[in-house]
């Protein structure tokens, strides 16, 4: 395969998903022009700079970070089609109409570069059918690249060829979209709404007509059909909410239109019926979250439901009964039969959302998808969902759980009567009690189970994503342990470098954790050339963990506390000056130790949504494990890149971080904020971050790595400490900041300028960490942080006193 090279990327449609895609094309630094049409008053290129205003509105946020929106270009397509010639890959995301998107093609066309890719980010058209509007110079080249909503947090991108287009263009795009965006791929067959809003809008579909039929209010259904069934926290009705009615309703449409008897011959077909509520709602203009008002409406604090029997809100309060809670926490095949035996309505509405599911993804499985691993990954990582209907299926028993569906069928209850095909009661997936095994996923056209794609951009994922039953290495198993305690694990993979994964729940830094890692530096200095920190789970660290420290703490009280805190400082330290190079890969959440741990390492490789900061205040502490230290020391050293400037402005920005407890809310912000050097790599795709990590680690000792200089660190002093408290001042006088809050800014000042002491006097990290501790443990006895902390532990939730 030759080397696909973007240089630049067109998005055509500035509408919720190109503005987003553009914005997620700035986050992985691909330069990118968005059109739209031109606009018929003021600047022509208006439709495109309100899409740019917006995309700082929205939650969450589609932009890594805030003023990077600047970044993407605006164009129309009266002054600008000539900008196409040089863009390697155009994505096209205008209003889902055939005859528009067909008329925009003829448009372009002769101003797209002769090499370039050309892809439809359509929910559910014919890929095949919309090809035909190109020249015979495109067609090889058009493909299906279809992004889920929001397009920076769902994994999941389509992508679909048509019988025209050219064998190698889906494997460079695949291979861009997946290093590159940092997207999971599937390839679906080119049939209506693809393979994920096939399954997933039928399934909410199917939510909605058996909701009316057990009589459930959509804030019960969403409690239900959300976290609680390991599905997106937003459950049917809000995620519809979400995706915006009218763009739901033209999936739909797509169904209506290309699946009655006398098209694809859906057997579902009579259910496909636009919900006379939802098109209530469509004919009022409440198209959801982006008109303010769908299934839901926000007023003031407050969140109403739709009363589709008065016909207007009221105050939302619906939840999941106890006994079906408790039901849906049971191992699977428990939980199905029980759900399907309850004669309680909320536990049969779930059992039959399940079975309907089921039956759906078995009747279309050979028409959509290659193989039922597809349909697993595509309601995973584009709708969501913990485990996609086979896995769940499977996991009940394959045979047990196909026979409750046949008798359902039997019985009338089933949506359809459509049987089971042959496939799920006889042969090999009979035999083997499912369509995963560890040969491969079930195939009903290949009639055989198939492997995962050996595309060589999956060589770079040494643990991807698996579907349930494929028999996946586990990376906590693998490779060849090294060391391990109750929740450090030390191993190698490659023989070359070692890797510490922490296995404590969120990862939290406890004694046991330093003593882990402290071994995991020692074997890689005796034996390796690095070391990389990374767990195959979404969280790096969530920080120290207070809840271990408690005994010691009831039993000494603070001055029981300091000799621990000491412990890990002087591991940071051993961390920073080790002899091998350490990277940590991070992932998900860095937050208080979580991120001192990464600020020592040598190195930080981080998986782009990575939130990363110093958080210690919430819990009414100040960070002790180095972070303020490193904070007066960075400073330092940016100052004395820039002779001639003033210490205490490089120390102001991440004083203000620490103070108010920010967090970056992505690996770029968290650069921002001073948590990554320009020097680190941001990963896009999460399964890529070990190989990353390793050939880092790999890079620095081939390299001759050398910790870093001891160095004396200059420090501001009393005046650095007096001015940054005067603008403290300000904020708890008008109310902005608590005293307690006052008091902890200004313990933090006082490390982070270096304490009593006259400006530029020379420091030691010791030092400095000797401050954090002694300000820690005054505040460990104090009794609104007692109070924080006890408020944490127990609810989760930060205390404001
Ligand atoms: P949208 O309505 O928000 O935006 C559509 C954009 O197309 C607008 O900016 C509009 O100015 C432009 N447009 C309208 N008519 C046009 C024409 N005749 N020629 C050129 N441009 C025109 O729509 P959206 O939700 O962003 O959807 C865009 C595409 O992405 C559709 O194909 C849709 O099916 C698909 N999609 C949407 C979602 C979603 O959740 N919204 C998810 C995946 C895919």
């Amino acid at each position: 395969m030759s080397r696909f090279v973007v240089r630049k990327v067109a998005v055509l449609g500035a509408g919720v998903m190109g503005a987003q895609i553009a914005a997620h094309l700035v986050n992985v630094k691909v330069p990118v022009v968005l059109f739209d049409l031109g606009a018929k008053e003021g600047p022509k290129n208006g439709i495109v700079l309100k899409a740019l205003d917006g995309l700082n509105k929205l939650k969450p946020s589609p932009i890594g970070v805030a003023d990077d929106v600047a970044l993407i270009e605006a164009a129309n397509y009266d002054e600008h089609l000539d900008q196409l010639s040089g863009c390697d890959l155009v994505i096209e995301a205008i209003a889902e109409r055939m005859d528009w998107k067909l008329d925009l093609y003829k448009k372009i066309a002769p101003h797209v570069a002769p090499h370039a890719i050309v892809a439809s980010n359509t929910s559910g058209l014919s890929i095949t059918q919309l090809a035909q509007a190109l020249p015979a110079s495109i067609v090889p080249r058009f493909c299906g690249i279809h992004f889920f909503n929001p397009p920076r947090y769902m994994a999941l991108v389509e992508l679909i060829a048509t019988p025209t287009t050219g064998p190698e263009v889906l494997d460079q795009l695949e291979t861009f979209v997946t290093t590159g965006l940092g997207k999971s791929v599937v390839r679906a067959k080119d049939t209506p709404n693809f393979i994920a809003n096939r399954v997933g809008i039928a399934g909410m579909l199917a939510t909605m007509v058996e909701a009316e039929k057990f009589g459930l209010a959509v804030d019960v259904v969403d409690d239900l059909t959300g976290k609680k069934m390991g599905r997106a926290s937003s459950g049917t009705f809000r995620t519809a909410d979400v995706v915006g009615l009218d763009t739901m309703a033209h999936v739909i449409k797509t169904m209506q239109d290309t699946l009655g008897p006398d098209k694809a011959g859906d057997p579902f077909y009579p259910h496909f019926a636009t919900p006379k509520v939802l098109a209530g709602l469509i004919a009022k203009g409440a198209l959801g979250q982006k008109t303010g008002a769908g299934f839901y409406r926000r007023v003031g604090k407050d969140i109403l439901r739709l009363d589709p029997a008065k016909g207007d809100y009221v105050p939302s309060a619906g939840k999941a009964e106890p006994i079906v809670e408790r039901m849906l926490k049971k191992p699977a095949a428990e939980r199905l039969k029980l759900l399907r035996e309850s004669s309680n309505p909320q536990a049969q509405f779930v059992w039959a959302i399940l079975r309907d599911g089921f039956h759906y993804a078995a009747v279309h499985l050979e028409g959509i998808a290659d193989c039922a691993r597809d349909v697993d990954f595509a309601m995973r990582w584009g709708f969501g969902l913990k485990q996609g209907p086979f896995e769940l299926w499977q996991e009940a028993g394959w045979k047990q759980v196909a026979q409750w569906i046949a008798d359902d069928i039997a019985a009338g209850k089933a949506l359809s009567n459509a049987p089971l095909p042959a496939w799920v009661t006889d042969g090999p997936v009979a035999a083997n009690q499912g369509v995963h095994t560890p040969e491969g996923s079930w195939s009903p056209s290949r009639k055989r189970y198939v492997p995962r794609s050996t595309l060589p951009v999956y060589q770079r994922q040494p643990f991807p994503e698996a579907v349930l039953g494929s028999g996946a290495a586990d990376p906590l198993r693998s490779g060849s342990e090294l060391h391990r305690n109750d929740e450090v694990r030390v191993w190698t993979l490659d023989g070359e470098v070692a890797i510490a994964s922490i296995t404590a729940k969120l990862h939290l830094i406890s004694p046991t954790v330093i003593e882990g890692l402290a071994k995991a530096l020692e074997i890689a200095e005796a034996e390796f050339k690095g070391l990389v920190i990374w767990s195959p789970d979404d969280v790096f660290s969530a920080g120290a963990n207070l809840e271990s420290l408690m005994p010691v703490f009831m039993r000494s009280g603070s001055k029981g506390i300091a000799p621990e805190v000491k412990k890990l400082q002087d591991f940071m330290l051993r961390l920073r000056y080790a002899q091998v190079p350490v990277v940590s890969a991070m992932r998900g959440i860095a937050l208080g130790g979580g991120c001192e741990l990464a600020l020592y390492s040598g190195r930080r490789v981080a998986h782009m949504e990575t939130y990363v900061g110093l958080v210690e205040v919430g819990v009414g502490l100040v960070p002790a494990g180095g972070g303020l230290a490193a904070i007066a020391r960075k400073a330092a050293e940016a100052a004395a890149a820039a002779p001639g400037t003033d210490l205490l402005a490089f120390i102001k920005e991440p004083f203000t971080a620490a103070a108010m407890a920010k967090v970056g809310t992505s690996a770029i912000e968290s650069r921002q904020l001073g948590y990554l050097l320009d020097s680190d790599v941001v990963v896009p795709h999460k399964d890529e971050l070990l190989t990353v990590a390793l050939a880092q680690a790999k890079a620095m000792a081939d390299s001759g790595w050398r910790a870093p200089h001891r160095r004396p660190i200059p420090v501001a002093g009393r005046n650095g400490i007096a001015t940054i408290k005067a603008s403290l001042v300000g904020l708890r006088d008008g109310g902005f900041a608590s005293e307690h809050d006052f008091h902890i800014a200004s313990l933090i000042a006082d490390v982070v300028c270096g304490g009593e002491v006259d400006a530029g006097s020379l420091v030691s990290e010791e030092y400095l960490m000797a401050l954090e501790r002694r300000h820690f443990c005054s505040l460990l006895d104090h009794p609104k942080t007692q109070e924080r902390i006890m408020g944490m532990l127990q609810t989760g939730k930060p205390v404001r006193n």
